[in-house]
Formats: C-alpha cells, structure tokens, sequence
C-alpha cells in the first residue's frame, strides 16, 4: 500500500495554489493602478475647472467695468454734450483719465466725431490724431471700431483685436455712437483694452505653474482675445479636440494632444470662451505610476517570500505526517505515542489521540483474529505463526500438547455446556498458572498447546505438572464429575516442525496410553512412540 510521494508532485500541487492565491492580489493592484490614474486625471480636471471659472469670471468682470466707463459718459452726454465746448472735453477728459488710471488694463478712453474731430484722455494721443494739426494723422473715421459703432447704433461695439495705430499694441476695443442735437452730425465713444498687458496679467496669475494655459477665445472669429503667452494674440485657434468645446462648459483630457482642458463662456459676454489647458506632465503622472509600481513590487516581493516560507511548511508537515505515518506502521503503540510527542505539528495532540483510537482498534481486531472466542486462548492460526516464526529463527523452544482426558464421555455425561464450561475452566486455569512464562493456545476440539520460550525443560515439565495437579483436583458443580488432562511434553533440539510435532505427540500418545491424567516427556522413553495399532 506504500505510495511513493515525490517531492516534484508536491510542489506542483502547492504552487498551483500560491498562483491562485496571487490572483486576487494581482487583481488589487490592477485596479488599484487604473484607479489612481483616473484619480490623476479627474483631480487635474477639477483643478482646471476651477481655475477656468475664477478666470473667466475675472474676465467678465474687466468687461463689465470696460461699458461701466463708457457709460457713465454717454449718459452725461445728454447733459453736458462731450463735444460742445473746450471746457466740457476737460471735463471729460478729466474723468477718463481718473478711469484709465484707475484700471491698469484700460489704455484710452476716446472720443471720435463724423467731422473728423478727436481727444481722449491723453493729450498726447489728440496730436497724433487730430485732422486739423497734422494731415499726416490717421482718421479716426476710417478705424474698425468707428465704423462699428455707426453700424450698431445704441449699442455696444466690440471689436475684433487689432494694432493700435499708436502703441502697436494689440488691442480690441468697445465703442458706442452718439446722436448729436442738431441732427446731423454724430460721435463716438470708445475704450481701448491693453491686451498684452491683460496677457501678462494671465501669465503672472499662472506662473505658479508654468504647464498651464489659458485664454480667450472669440468663438465667431476663431481667434485667440487674450493669451497667457502675449505672442499668441489674434492667432487663429484650431486644435485637434477644438471640436470638444461643446455647451457652455465642460473638460476633458485629449489623449491626441497629452492635454487637460476646462472651458466656459464668460459671463454676459457668450461669444467669449475662457480656456484653461494643462498639458499633462509626465513627471507628475510618472509619480503616481512609481508609486504604483513600487508598492506592486513590495507587495509581491512580500507574497512571493510569504509563499515561499508557506511551501516550505506545508512541504515540512506533509514529510513529518508521512514519515510519522510509516513509522507509526512498525512501532508498538507505546513508541507510536511517544514518537508522536516529539513531532511539533500544531494538532499534534488531535493526531496522537486518532493514532491511538485507531491504534486500539486494530488491536482489538488483532486480538479477535488471533483468540479463540471459547477460551479466551490464543487460536490455531496463531499457533501457526508463532512456530513458523520461531523456526525462521531457529530458536529452541519447549513444547507441551494437553488433552482432556475423556472429554467424550463428560459430553455425553453432563451435556456439551458442561463441556465447554468445562474447556473455558481448563484453559483460564492454565493461563492464570503460566502466566507470561508460555504462550498458550487452543489447538483444536479439547487440545491445547503450549509454548515456552525461555525456560528448561524440566521447569516448564513442573510448571505443567502443577497445572495438571491443580486440574485434577478441582470440585465441580457436577456430582462426581472429575476433571484431568494428560501431556506429552519435549524441547525442539533443531528438529523440523513437523518431526518435533509428532515427537511431542507420541509422548502425549504414551501418556494416555500409561493412564492418562500424566505428563511425559520425550525425553522419558528411548523407544520409538507405539503406534495406535499397538
Ligand atoms: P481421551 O481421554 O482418549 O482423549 O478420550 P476422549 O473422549 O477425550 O476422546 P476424543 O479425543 O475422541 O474425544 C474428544 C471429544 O471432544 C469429541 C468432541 O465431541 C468433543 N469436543 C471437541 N470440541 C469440543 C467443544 O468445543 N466443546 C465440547 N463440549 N466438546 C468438544
Ligand atoms: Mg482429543
Ligand atoms: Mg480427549
């Protein structure tokens, strides 16, 4: 039943479930890895979105201020007309100038007539500009914002960005007509944005993070108003993801372009799109992606040692059951358990009391196989064994057959119960008499052998001779009945089984033949055993 575990097999069978058992592990870090970088890219978002908004929200602010400026003046305009007297442009004048220095990004506040006629809040500008100073001045009636304004009257104009004559500056600017009294001539008002300057206000607000962008997109146009970066004004914009910039807001990352990008039209100005964009850093994302990895390699560095120190274990405890299991098959129970105790296995005390359970049942079922179930003697397969055993190692041993002297008869007499009352009583007698120093078995019907292994002839005839004593004197319950055994009795002296059998049986045979209720020795005669015949 021996079967042969390689340690190969076990291995196989162990790793197969370490692998299983990584499986869930590795499946953590998996998701953990695509968990953390849609956490990079949504907290990049939110930052942007954020951003975004405060932005374009400042900028609808400048815009608001920029017709707040203008507005005051065209409404005193009823009152006081900017264009009737000398004294009236100072006043106004006056008042532009507190407004333009008062906002850093507003450059001029102006006013143009259809004569040709100008001044602004800086006199320097009135030079430049005025037809009647210098012919080589420019027309205020040919510039984008003058012709605007005629085209939208009673409202606000905002022109596109332009170069300003002047400052080569890029500018836009808003301007507004005005109906004169008289009917037939007319003016404007209009301010002027310092883009570059606003650009570089962007610019310092991002500097903090120099892979941010924004911007503001004139939706109509297609071009860039203002620019974190100032080179950018009035370019055209046309990004792969342009098509993105859906709704009023919004943000995405383009996969095309490595870019993060928030958007959202600025208030009460909906033409206008503020744009932030964040061109992904690899450094940041190589970040999370080494913390990721890091904690992968920890982690499988951790399992794979812990599978490692597990296989070994388990490979140990399946060698230590396995050898105690083999060895359990050759000890005597009582080295079983004290070999048990030396095993340092967890349950060892749950395996010692199984091994003993067990232990004692074979036992018990040895025994049954063994007995003879009459008697309580040891049986006739037993016999057996013990003298194949003792001829393998060619001991001497001495050797006696009893048998009950006229069993037939008490059968026949007292009944086959009194018989067999009479058997067991006989044979406990003997064991009790012989105790360890023989072995006693039941031969058959009412024969009995018994063995003695280390002992002399002679004491082994007395011992038997005390049984047979005893025997023959015992009272029983029956009236009359008497009880007696005879035995022949010999020591093997290297005789074959078979020939020390029949040489102990003749002597048993003369003991009956000489009277019965005896024990004769093979030693007592030098002539060969008489034959049932004689
Ligand atoms: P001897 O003194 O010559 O041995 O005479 P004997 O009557 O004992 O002769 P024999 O050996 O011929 O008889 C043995 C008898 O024992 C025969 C059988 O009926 C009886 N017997 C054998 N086994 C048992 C048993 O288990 N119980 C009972 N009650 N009787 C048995
Ligand atoms: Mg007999
Ligand atoms: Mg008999």
């Amino acid at each position: 039943m021996s079967r042969s575990n390689t340690p190969q097999g076990k291995s196989s069978f162990l790793t197969g479930y370490l692998i299983l058992l990584a499986m869930p592990l590795l499946l953590a870090m998996l998701t953990l890895y695509i968990v953390s970088k849609l956490h990079y890219q949504d907290t990049i978002e939110q930052k942007l979105v954020s951003i975004n908004h405060a932005l374009s929200l400042a900028e609808g602010d400048i815009h608001r201020q920029l017709v707040r400026a203008l507005g005051t003046s065209i409404t005193a305009d009823k009152i006081i007309p900017i264009a009737q007297s000398d004294k009236s442009k100072k006043y106004y004048r006056d008042i532009w100038r507190d407004q333009v220095k008062q906002n850093d990004l507003l450059s001029v506040i102006f006013y143009a007539n259809s004569s040709g006629e100008w001044f602004s809040s800086d006199d320097q500008q009135d030079f430049r500009f005025s037809i009647e100073h210098n012919s080589n001045a420019v027309d205020p009636r040919t510039r984008v914002w003058f012709k605007g304004a005629e085209a939208v009257p009673g409202n606000y104009y905002w022109s596109p960005p332009y170069e300003d004559a002047l400052t080569h500056r890029m500018t836009i600017t808003v301007a507004r007509l005005i109906d004169h009294h008289d009917g037939t001539s007319y003016g404007v008002v209009g301010a002027d944005i310092d883009l570059p300057a606003w650009s570089q206000r962007l610019d310092a607000m991002l500097s903090r993070d120099n892979a941010l962008q924004h911007l503001l997109l004139n939706r109509a146009s297609n071009r860039i108003l203002v620019h974190s970066n100032p080179n950018r004004i009035g370019l055209l914009f046309a990004p792969s993801w342009s098509n993105q910039l859906v709704g009023t807001t919004g943000s995405f990352y383009s996969s095309d372009e490595d870019e993060f990008v928030a958007y959202s039209t600025v208030p009460a100005r909906p033409e206008l799109l503020a744009i932030t964009i964040q061109l992904r850093r690899d450094k940041a994302a190589l970040r999370y992606g080494t913390m990721v990895l890091v904690v992968t390699i920890l982690t499988g560095t951790l399992f794979v040692l812990a599978a490692i120190i597990f296989r070994l274990k388990i490979e140990r405890l399946i060698a230590t059951l396995l050898q105690t299991v083999k060895q359990l098959r050759v000890m005597s129970q009582e080295e079983q358990l004290s070999h048990l105790d030396k095993i340092h296995l967890p349950e060892a005390h749950v395996l010692k009391q199984e091994i003993s359970i067990v232990s004692e049942q074979l036992k018990a079922s040895f025994e049954r196989m063994n007995r003879d179930p009459l008697t309580g003697l040891y049986n006739r397969h037993s016999l057996n064994e013990k003298l194949a055993r003792l001829h393998e190692t060619d001991s001497d041993y001495v050797m006696a057959i009893i048998d009950i002297d006229n069993f037939k008869s008490i059968n026949d007499t007292h009944g086959h119960a009194t018989g067999d009352a009479v058997l067991r009583r006989i044979s406990t007698l003997g064991q009790q008499l012989l105790g360890d120093r023989a072995s006693l078995y039941r031969f058959g019907g009412e024969e009995l052998i018994a063995i003695f292994e280390d002992m002399s002839l002679e004491l082994a005839r007395l011992t038997m001779d005390e049984w047979r004593e005893i025997a023959s004197t015992l009272t029983w319950r029956e009236v009359g009945m008497q009880i007696s055994f005879s035995s022949g009795i010999g020591r093997r002296n290297g005789l074959s089984q078979e020939a020390f059998f029949v040489l102990v049986d003749g002597a048993l045979y003369r003991a009956k033949h000489a009277g019965k209720n005896r024990i004769t020795s093979v030693d007592d005669y030098d002539d060969p055993a008489p034959t049932e015949q004689e």
